[in-house]
């Protein structure tokens, strides 16, 4: 069954109060079980994990990234691929298996990257990111949840002459999306973050976006849950969900496993939003509705400040090694690389030992002495990636009250609060006010529409 993309309708006439289930308590998922007892909802959240945000949403880089949201379908991206086949410590690996979505996934990738589908998925990047940012500051301002927030921008820097070249040809490119990135050389580097001073010599020049920030994914998605349960949303924690039940051409209960009590019993809603992240295409597969959603696993290194006053407080790229380096409290976080692996999420493999000695490795490097490495905090999650970057925010094919909001890739911090909302504002009726294929079969085409399938 194939998911079509199309603008908000504009014509959506609101609903009445709905019971609504939502499935996964990532940042995305807790975001749209918000924003739907915002709406008026009666909001049922499950999770086979203990508490939110315990996978994907648990350790990532931290980066509220609106600006720097290319995504890795480009024209340049399959010879860097084919560049980093099978290389331990490449930033992108595809490690090719014997599995048909891996393929799929692959060869979808492949139609992304021309020009004009890059600019096409950029533009509703750019779009998701304005709307989720403005979304996120008042939820923040609104809760008044506190989770390590530095609105100190996000800086790139580079250390070959050919990456600063790319570097400053892309800030190009974004700035004709009205996203404000600026081409620094090193001396401005350099003024926007000293912690770079030892690394100085090194840096041919960076790219900035002061409006983008960072703050700790875990901790404001686990205390919006909490509030959330304040307010009446319901929490299945340590439950499974096994499968969804179709009747009469709509989904007719999830069927759930208590992890405590071995109970399995069915649970019933007007409406069900898949939010599992990576674990939302095999679970909507049987249901016939394929998603192009493909885990890309991720590392991080948390690691204690020993000199606090001399670490980095600006959220940086190491761009040359796509390496993202956040600042929460007295703690520096270290995330980058990404692996095309399947499902697996061991940290003890070889070539896990080697991605994630390196990121250590390389923050050694770029700030000597400055963080504790003996007793590095390693984290790895799995990015639940599309072929274009860009999320399935809206409703199932065929299936009337299912609803999407899974695909977040590697921006899904970033984009978690807006996709919340506007998905909560579709299943309200609403209009979402943003540029962006929403998936939804029965909501009005236009000429307008924005890139299609993923
Ligand atoms: C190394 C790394 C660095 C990253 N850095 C950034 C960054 O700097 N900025 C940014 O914006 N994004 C970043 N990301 C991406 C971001 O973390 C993800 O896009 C985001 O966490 C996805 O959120 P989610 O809610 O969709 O998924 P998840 O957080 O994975 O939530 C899905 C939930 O579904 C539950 N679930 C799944 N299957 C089942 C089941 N069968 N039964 C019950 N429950 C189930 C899981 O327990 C989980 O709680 C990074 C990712 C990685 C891996």
């Amino acid at each position: 069954m194939a998911v079509t993309r199309t603008i908000a309708p504009s014509h959506l006439s609101p609903l009445t109060p709905m019971k609504v289930i939502v499935l996964g308590a990532g940042i995305v998922g807790i975001s749209t079980a918000w924003y739907l007892l915002e709406e008026g909802h009666e909001v049922t959240v499950v999770d086979r994990q203990p508490d939110a945000a315990l996978e994907t949403s648990f350790a990532n880089g931290a980066q509220i990234s609106v600006s720097f949201c290319e995504p890795w379908a480009s024209k340049d991206a399959p010879l860097k691929v084919l560049k980093w086949l099978m290389r331990d410590d490449s930033p992108l690996l595809f490690r090719p298996r014997l599995d048909p979505h891996q393929w799929i996934w692959g060869l979808k990738f492949l139609t992304h990257c021309s020009d004009a589908a890059f600019a096409r998925n950029v533009q509703q990047l750019v779009a998701l990111g304005a709307y989720s940012h403005e979304s996120l500051k008042q939820l923040v301002a609104q809760t008044g949840i506190a989770y390590d927030r530095l609105e100190r921008g996000i800086l790139h820097f580079f250390s070959t002459e050919k990456d600063y070249q790319s570097g400053a040809a892309a800030a190009e490119l974004m700035r004709a999306h009205g996203v404000d990135r600026r081409v620094l050389d090193r001396d401005e580097v350099l003024k926007v973050e000293p912690a770079l001073a030892a690394f100085g010599p090194h840096i041919h020049g960076g790219t900035f976006t002061p409006s983008d920030e960072s703050g700790d994914a875990r901790v404001f998605t686990q205390q919006l849950a909490r509030l959330a349960r304040e307010r009446g949303v319901q929490f299945l924690y340590e439950h499974d969900v096994l499968g969804l039940d179709t009747a009469g051409g709509a989904i007719s209960g999830v069927r759930v496993g208590c992890q405590r009590t071995g109970q399995r019993r069915t649970l019933k809603a007007d409406q069900y939003v898949a939010a599992m992240g990576s674990f939302t295409a095999p679970l909507l597969r049987p249901l016939g509705v394929n998603l192009d959603i493909y885990p890309a696993k991720g590392y991080s290194a948390t690691l204690r400040l020993k000199r606090p006053e001399a670490a980095s407080v600006v959220s940086l790229l190491d761009d040359t090694r796509k390496i993202a380096i956040s600042r929460l409290g007295d703690h520096i976080r270290i995330a980058g690389t990404a692996e095309m692996a399947g499902y697996d999420l061991s940290l003890d493999s070889a070539t896990a030992r080697v991605r994630c000695e390196a990121l250590v490795k390389r923050y050694e490097e770029l700030f000597p002495g400055v963080a504790d490495t003996t007793e590095p905090n390693y984290w790895t999650g799995l990015r639940p990636s599309t072929p274009n970057n860009v999320p399935y925010i809206g409703r199932a094919a065929r299936l009337p009250n299912l609803w999407l909001n899974a695909g977040h890739g590697t921006l899904g911090w970033t984009h978690g609060a807006g996709s919340g909302r506007a998905l909560a504002e579709l299943m309200s009726g609403k209009r979402p006010q943003l540029a962006f294929g929403f998936c939804g079969p029965e909501l009005p085409q236009r000429p307008t529409q924005v890139a299609l399938a993923t």
